[in-house]
């Protein structure tokens, strides 16, 4: 005898909304499964954060939209939780609701000076450069020979890439305009991705260090003495490999001269953020030289001012609440038991368990929600659904954008795009909703 309909609701169109989906589908539930995204478009950080000129990487929305077009799924974008509906209002319609909204905020960077106009996030500057509709209007100042990003991550490295390559280079990415002229008309000529820790300890992963040695106009520097002439004996085989691929890419870049190239995009570890110099704006940055103690960072009083007019933590994101539903404010995700947040209520990706992990870690996450669904609904479900949602926005008059809608933003995109680019992105969310409903 098959179950009742389970309606299942996944707020978020990233890739753990979409890895959830996929997860109830492959358990052949019967279940109607609606994506909603307060964007019109899907794929989360997949667009809005993975690196414009990493296309490659962007690829994996292929298998989402797989998803998307399975039968008994429906996105419906340009519609918030939070704001037009509530998490009460779902809870009435829906059996399941899936919490997959990630992690769109900056950790913040704690240091005197910190909110000074020039302090900019990396959420904010990654959603600059890779045209999010709520960062177009950033207009960062380019106007400096110097750059300070802070944190010893993979944020940091695209964000030093994006910087320092030129036109040229960027002919096959999905950079707005905005952003590569500015870039190319900046004075920027000396990038400083600052560790507080040292080459070991850094979180970079391999491929992404070594597109540094690859660059036209820039050269990678890093100072031979920072350099340890071993990695050490770590416990985990992997991390052994990798850390020992980095030194020895690191060890490569310090033969490096500064005069080899017009840019230059320096590795100073060693060094945390003391304060940030200037009155009515960032004019400099003070750093503390650290060392590591029996494993406890600790500083040595001896310090380092350099001249910028831009300083990008790059330190991690954190979620924000979801209106109607507890949240930790110590981790910064939404409050939960191994991904229950309550009985029907499920919490996947980022918002789940922090901002770590590439696309694919947030799989494991879709298969526990979807596990969890099958033993809370043995006898299925009971609740309308789609019909009572598509009744609900159109009541409240809300345009929702269907998955066909998104393939006529994403035709007019490619179609748009200039020789070479995929896609010439919209940047404004009426300019998307113009192609979908007013072609
Ligand atoms: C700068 C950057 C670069 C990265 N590069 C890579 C890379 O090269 N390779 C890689 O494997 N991983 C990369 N990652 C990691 C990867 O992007 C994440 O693991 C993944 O996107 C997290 O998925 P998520 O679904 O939890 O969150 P997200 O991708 O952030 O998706 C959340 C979705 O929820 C929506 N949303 C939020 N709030 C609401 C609301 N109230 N109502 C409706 N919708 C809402 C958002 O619009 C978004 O679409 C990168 C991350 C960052 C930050």
């Amino acid at each position: 005898m098959s179950i009742s309909k389970i309606s299942v609701v996944v707020v978020g169109a990233g890739p753990a909304g979409f890895y959830a989906a996929d997860a109830l589908i492959k358990k052949k539930l019967n279940c109607e499964i609606d994506i909603i995204d307060f964007l019109p478009t899907p794929y989360g950080l997949i667009r809005a954060g993975v690196a414009p000129d990493h296309q490659t990487t962007k690829k994996v929305i292929k298998s989402f939209e797989k998803t998307a077009l399975n039968d008994s799924c429906h996105f419906f974008g340009n519609v918030h939780i939070g704001n037009e509906i509530s998490i009460s209002e779902l809870k009435e319609i829906y059996d399941a609701i899936i919490i997959a909204t990630g992690a769109e905020s900056d950790s913040l960077l704690d240091i005197p000076g910190s909110s000074l106009p020039g302090v900019i996030g990396s959420a904010s500057f990654v959603g600059w450069y890779n045209a999010h509709p709520n960062y177009i209007n950033l207009n960062p100042n380019l106007e400096t020979n110097n750059v300070i990003i802070i944190g010893n991550g993979n944020v940091a490295i695209d964000i030093a890439r994006v910087l320092v390559k030129n036109r040229n280079e960027m002919a096959e990415s999905d950079i707005p305009e905005y952003a590569l002229s500015n870039i190319e008309n900046s004075s920027i000529k000396d990038v400083f991705i600052f560790g507080r820790r040292g080459p070991i300890e850094a979180k970079f992963t391999n491929v992404e260090l070594r597109e540094m040695g690859e660059l036209k106009d820039a050269v990678a520097i890093v100072r031979p003495d920072q350099l340890p002439l071993e990695v050490g004996s770590l416990s985990d085989a992997r991390e052994q490999r990798l850390k020992e691929k980095n030194l020895k890419t690191l060890q490569e870049f310090s033969k490096n001269k500064i005069t080899d190239a017009r840019k230059r995009v320096h590795f100073p570890f060693w060094y945390k953020p003391v304060k940030i110099l200037g009155t009515q704006k960032v004019e400099g940055i003070q750093m503390e030289k650290t060392f590591l103690n029996n494993g406890i960072l600790e500083s040595t009083g001896e310090y380092l001012e350099i001249e910028c007019g831009l300083v990008i933590p790059a330190i991690g994101y954190r979620s924000r609440p979801v209106k109607g539903l507890p949240f930790n404010d110590t981790d910064f995700v939404i409050s939960n038991d191994n991904g229950r947040v309550d009985m029907g209520i499920y919490a996947v990706g980022w918002i789940k368990r922090g901002p770590s992990g590439v696309i694919s870690t947030n799989r494991p996450d879709g298969v526990l929600a979807a596990n969890h669904i099958e033993n809370d609904f043995r006898d299925g479900g009971s609740k309308p659904g789609r019909t009572a949602l598509v009744s609900m926005l159109e009541k409240k008059n809300i345009k929702f954008v269907s998955f066909e809608g998104w393939k006529l933003i994403d035709k007019a995109e490619i179609s748009g795009a200039i020789s070479g680019a995929p896609r010439k992105k919209f940047e404004k969310i009426d300019d998307m909703l113009d192609v979908v409903f007013y072609k």
